[in-house]
């Protein structure tokens, strides 16, 4: 009796180590290769970057081999890059800024309605905050203050010219 039940042991032991060994095998098999159209070289499947338009959903060229052709490419043409990069660039911030121009635009009402909610909003916060401010940064705001005189001098002088004219009428 021992000695059948050792066998059954020792013959299931073995079926287990033969499956595992196959197994392994299958994945090994399983694991594709792929030749490198550019550098030749037998290289495992995820050495090559994703492409749904090819058959195997595998690039052509591996790579290692592409970062070098874009790097290949961009110095080769790296001015006329740049000015494509610059002028994309231009183009998008000036439509943009039109975009933003038109909305200001077009919404003038609205904008103005939803500040001045927000400002009633938080009216007590925004003063709080900028008396704290001030009382932190005085000798900053002062300057700001004496700079902003110096820039609209002709503005401040019409003004109080303007003002001036006006009280004068009222008398
Ligand atoms: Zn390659």
């Amino acid at each position: 009796m021992g000695k059948e039940s050792y066998e059954f042991i020792d013959l299931s032991l073995e079926k287990k180590l033969k499956k595992g060994l196959e197994d392994r095998e299958s994945k090994i098999k399983a694991i594709p290769f792929k030749v490198c159209s550019k550098c030749g070289e037998t290289k495992l499947i995820f050495k090559f970057a994703s492409d749904k338009r090819n058959s195997d959903k595998h690039m052509g060229v591996c790579r290692a081999c592409r970062s070098e052709q874009s790097l290949e490419y961009y110095y080769e043409h790296k001015e006329a890059i740049l000015i494509k990069v610059e002028e994309y660039r231009r183009t998008h911030k000036i439509d943009r800024s039109i975009y933003f121009q038109n909305y200001q635009r077009d919404h003038k009402k609205q904008l103005k309605k939803i500040a001045k909610a927000w400002y009633k909003k938080n009216k007590k916060a925004i003063k709080k905050r900028a008396l704290e401010y001030h009382e932190n940064n005085k000798e900053y705001c002062q300057f700001i203050r004496e700079l902003w005189r110096i820039k609209n001098k002709e503005k401040i002088k019409k003004y109080n010219r303007e003002y001036h004219l006006e009280k004068a009428d009222l008398k």
